[in-house]
This record gives structure tokens, C-alpha cells and sequence, in this order.
């Protein structure tokens, strides 16, 4: 549009002056006149010719700046951070991004995926891509350096512009091994929780139709199994409780505390509340508390389970060796520091680091004999974790077991 009306006003303008200058007989202004006469006319043929006014001609970058596709591939690849195998039209590779490169090593370019995955499902994936463009993808695990698994996906790459000459193929790797282990957790806990719930129901069922038949007219025996009832059915609300505890921890695992607790006269609490269970267990309780306030940041009644669960632990599972000693103290390389100790059998050393497992326990019938559900050092860590603090198990077969927590 902006030439047309340029063009216009030249032609007009020279057509005017031309005429002025002929009529004045001056010949090199005519001269010049025809010129910017001419330079409309140029300016007019540029206009589009199609219909409708498209205004600026179009501008075509010079062929050498045009990138190489595959150059665009690998800066691509190399943005991602799955582990991505460009491949060639036979299924050799081509190209690698750094991911590729930190999780399978460098591959040789050139050379067939097969040298790299024998397993015949990724290869007739890959073929199936090739012969017919379709996108597809399988679950591939792998056993070495370590075990995991993969969801790899191949995938035709359309070029623009592009028809026939070589095509590309992208292999993508996306690891699942985390998902699957939390996946694995999450259902062996659901069975896990239902066979310990499952255990007390059965005996109250058996129990009640027991004194619904053959003990009905028996006093002594339906006292007895009463007894029974009510020492299952507090397993279960025990049970009930931990898992409680824990999902609730575990919906506030993000968030810090924020009180100022100090731990002196918490801990002195925590001693006395479970004090008449080391009488009936016949176990000395032997406190070292600082003299001092010592004040952490942390939630009042989380870490009075923490301290609960593990002085009652070393009580109960440390009976044997009559004495439990618990201490805080300000250690000056590593802060504030708690500890429990026993003199008990102590924990076999492949156990340790699975203590903190859920319904882990070293010895199933005593733990239950003990009243114990397998969750308490579960809970133990949660909330350890959510007040940054660390849990330190050291045992020795024969000698007894400390457990320490570093704030
Ligand atoms: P539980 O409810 O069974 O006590 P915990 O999670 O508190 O569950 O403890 C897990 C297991 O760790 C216990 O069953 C027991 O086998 C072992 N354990 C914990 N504390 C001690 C200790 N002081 N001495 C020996 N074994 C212990």
C-alpha cells in the first residue's frame, strides 16, 4: 500500500514539473523529471499482483544461515534431561544427549541399537516404528550397573520439509524405577496393615462364637477369653493409632516446627510417665540430664513420642540387663545430643538398618508379646525428619544397643 501511494505521488509530482520545465525550457531539470518519473513507475511495480493488498515483499534468509537440522536435533536433545538416542534410518545411532551419556555410557556412532539392547521386545519396537511411523513404547528393565526400570518410547522424527532422503528416529528413556519402588511400598504396607488387623479380629471372632457355643454356661472360661477380647482389641486400637500417628505425619512432613522446646524438663516427664513400666519390667532407669535449659525447635508432644517410644523400646527389648541409661547433653562437635542405652541382647548388625522400617521387627512374637506394633520407630524417624534431626542405632550382639538422636 505504502509504494502505491509513493508511487503515485513521484508520477504526479514529476509529471507537474515536467511540464514546468518544458514549458520554461530548461532541459537537464526535464532530464531529471523523467528520472523521478521513472523511479515512480519502479516503485508501482512492486505493488503485489495477486488480488488483495499483501503489502511487504516477503524476506528469505540467505541459504547459509539456514541451520542443520541435525545440529537443531542435538542442541534439542541436549536441552532434555531423559536419556535420548537419535537413530538412523537402520536403526544405527546417530547422536547421544549428555544424559544418555551419564546414565548408558557414550555408544558408538554407527553402529546398530542392537549392539547396545539385545532384548527383542525394544528391537521389534523399534522396526514396528520404522515400517509404519506409528509411535510406540514399552516397560524395560535393566539389571545392571544397578537395577531399574525404564519406560522407553521410539518415535519417528518429521523434519519439515522433508520428503524421503534419511529419516530419524528418536529413543527415549524415562526412569520409573522410583515410582515402581514407592508403588511396591505402598501396597506391601496396605498388606502389611491388614494381616496385623487381620490377626486380632480373628481370635475376637473366634473368642465370641466360642462363648456363644461351647462356654456359654461357663463363668470361668468367659472370664478368662474376656480377657483375651480386651487384650486383642487394645492391640488393635494400638495398631489403629500408630497408623494414625503416621499418616499424620506424613501429611505434615513439609512443614518445620516452630515452638522453642526445651528439652531438659520434657525428657524428665517422659522418665517419670514410664517409670511404673521399668518397675514392672524390673529395670533401673538412670538419668544424666545438663543442667541448663537445652532448646530446640520442634513440636512438643512429637518429641515426647520420640523419646517415649525409644526409652520404652530399650526397657522392654533391654530388660535383661536390668539398667537403662538416658542422657542430653550439649556435645560441642555435634550439638544437642540424646541418648538411650541398654544392656540387652542387642540387635544383629543386618537388622540395624532396617529399623526404621514399618512393622519391621527383629523378632515378630516377641515384639508382639511386648505389645509392640512394628511402627513405633517408623514414627520415630517421620518425626526426626521433620525436625531435622538424625537417629543413631549402635549395637553389639551380647553388650546391648544405644540409640542416639543428633539435633
Ligand atoms: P515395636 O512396636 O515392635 O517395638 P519398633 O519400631 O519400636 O516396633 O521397633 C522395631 C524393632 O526393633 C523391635 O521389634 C525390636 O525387634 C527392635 N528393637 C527396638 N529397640 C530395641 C532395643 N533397644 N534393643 C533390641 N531391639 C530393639
Amino acid at each position: 500500500m505504502k509504494h502505491l501511494v509513493a508511487g503515485w505521488f513521484y508520477i504526479l509530482a514529476a509529471a507537474i514539473l515536467a511540464l514546468a520545465a518544458y514549458f520554461t525550457g530548461a532541459a537537464a531539470g526535464f532530464a531529471v523529471l523523467l528520472f523521478v518519473l521513472l523511479f515512480g513507475l519502479i516503485l508501482m511495480r512492486q505493488v503485489p499482483s495477486e488480488d488483495g493488498d499483501h503489502g511487504e515483499p516477503l524476506v528469505t534468509l540467505p541459504i547459509a544461515t539456514a541451520p542443520d537440522p541435525m545440529s537443531v536435533i542435538r542442541a534439542t536433545i541436549d536441552a532434555m534431561d531423559l536419556p535420548v538416542f537419535v537413530l538412523g534410518d537402520t536403526a544405527e545411532f546417530v547422536a547421544q544427549n549428555r544424559a544418555a551419556v551419564q546414565v548408558f555410557d557414550e555408544v558408538a556412532v554407527g553402529v546398530h541399537v542392537s549392539a547396545r539392547w539385545r532384548s527383542p521386545s525394544i528391537l521389534d519396537m523399534i522396526r514396528e516404528t520404522m515400517d509404519t511411523g506409528v509411535q510406540n513404547q514399552l516397560e524395560h528393565s535393566e539389571r545392571l550397573p544397578s537395577e531399574r526400570t525404564y519406560i522407553v518410547q521410539v518415535s519417528r522424527l518429521q523434519l519439515e520439509g522433508q520428503s524421503g532422503g534419511t529419516a530419524y528416529y528418536l529413543l527415549v528413556f524415562r526412569d520409573i524405577s522410583e515410582l515402581r519402588r514407592l508403588d511396591r511400598m505402598r501396597s506391601d504396607f496396605v498388606a502389611n496393615a491388614s494381616h496385623e488387623l487381620r490377626t486380632p479380629l480373628a481370635s475376637l471372632r473366634g473368642f465370641i462364637e466360642t462363648m456363644q457355643g461351647p462356654a456359654r454356661d461357663d463363668p470361668k472360661s468367659r472370664e478368662r477369653f474376656l480377657g483375651i477380647m480386651l487384650d486383642q482389641a487394645n492391640r488393635m486400637s494400638r495398631l489403629v493409632d500408630d497408623l494414625l500417628s503416621l499418616s499424620r505425619l506424613e501429611l505434615k512432613a513439609h512443614m518445620a516446627p516452630s515452638e522453642m522446646v526445651d528439652l531438659v524438663p520434657l525428657i524428665g516427664h517422659v522418665c517419670d510417665s514410664l517409670a511404673p513400666l521399668a518397675d514392672d519390667l524390673d529395670v533401673e532407669l538412670r538419668l544424666d540430664l545438663a543442667d541448663a535449659p537445652l532448646r530446640v525447635l520442634g513440636d512438643r508432644d512429637e518429641l515426647v513420642q520420640v523419646f517415649e517410644n525409644l526409652v520404652e523400646n530399650a526397657c522392654k527389648y533391654g530388660q535383661e540387663g536390668k539398667i537403662v541409661e538416658v542422657s542430653l547433653r550439649h556435645d560441642p562437635v555435634h550439638g544437642i545430643e540424646f541418648s538411650v542405652k541398654d544392656k540387652g541382647p542387642g540387635i544383629p548388625a543386618e537388622h540395624v538398618p532396617r529399623l526404621t522400617e514399618r512393622f519391621y521387627r527383629v523378632n515378630v512374637e516377641d515384639s508382639r508379646s511386648k505389645k509392640g506394633t512394628g511402627l513405633g520407630l517408623a514414627i520415630v524417624k517421620h518425626i526426626l525428619t521433620r525436625h531435622r534431626a538424625r537417629l543413631i542405632v549402635r549395637s553389639e550382639i551380647g553388650k546391648g544397643s544405644e540409640f542416639t538422636v543428633r539435633f
